[in-house]
C-alpha cells in the first residue's frame, strides 16, 4: 500500500515538532502514538508505516539529559540559597525529576521518530518536497 499524496513537511524542525505534538511527522493529520510510547502501526491519514521506526533508547537519553539540565540548577539553588538539607532537597527533586522524565519521554520519542523519517533512516524512504529521491549524478 503506497502512501497517499499529502503535503509533506518543509523542514526537519517542522517534522520534529509534529512528532513532539503526537502528530504524524509525515502528514500532521493524525496521532502518532496509539498508546503512551507505542506509535500506531500505520498512519490512518497518509498510510505511513511507523513500524519501521527504531527509536530504541535515544528518547530516554534525551529525556534524562533535559531533566538533568532543568533540575540540577534547581537543586543547587535549593541547597546553596535556601540551605535545605539533603533529605529536603531530595524530597523536592526526586518526584520533580520523575515527573519531568515521564512528561518528556513521549515528545522526545515523537521527535526521534520524526527525525528518522526526515533523514530516511532505518526502513524509511527519504521523501522531502523539494528534493529528488535520488541524487543527480549527471553534473
Ligand atoms: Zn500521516
Amino acid at each position: 500500500m503506497s502512501p497517499l499524496p499529502v503535503p509533506l513537511p518543509h523542514s526537519f524542525a517542522e517534522t520534529a515538532v509534529r512528532g513532539v505534538r503526537d502528530q504524524c511527522p509525515r502528514c500532521g493529520e493524525a496521532r502518532l502514538f496509539g498508546k503512551w510510547l507505542k506509535p500506531v502501526d500505520r498512519c490512518p491519514a497518509c498510510a505511513q508505516d511507523w513500524t519501521l521506526q527504531h527509536a530504541d533508547d535515544f528518547p530516554a537519553y534525551i529525556s534524562i539529559f533535559l531533566t538533568g539540565h532543568l533540575t540540577v540548577p534547581l537543586l543547587v539553588t535549593l541547597v546553596l540559597e535556601y540551605e535545605l538539607s539533603a533529605l529536603a532537597a531530595a524530597a523536592v527533586i526526586v518526584p520533580l525529576s520523575a515527573a519531568l522524565m515521564l512528561a518528556l519521554i513521549q515528545p522526545a520519542k515523537g521527535a526521534v521518530i520524526g527525525a528518522q523519517w526526515w533523514l530516511g533512516l532505518g526502513g524509511f524512504r527519504k521523501e522531502r518536497p523539494d528534493e529528488p529521491d535520488e541524487p543527480d549524478e549527471a553534473r
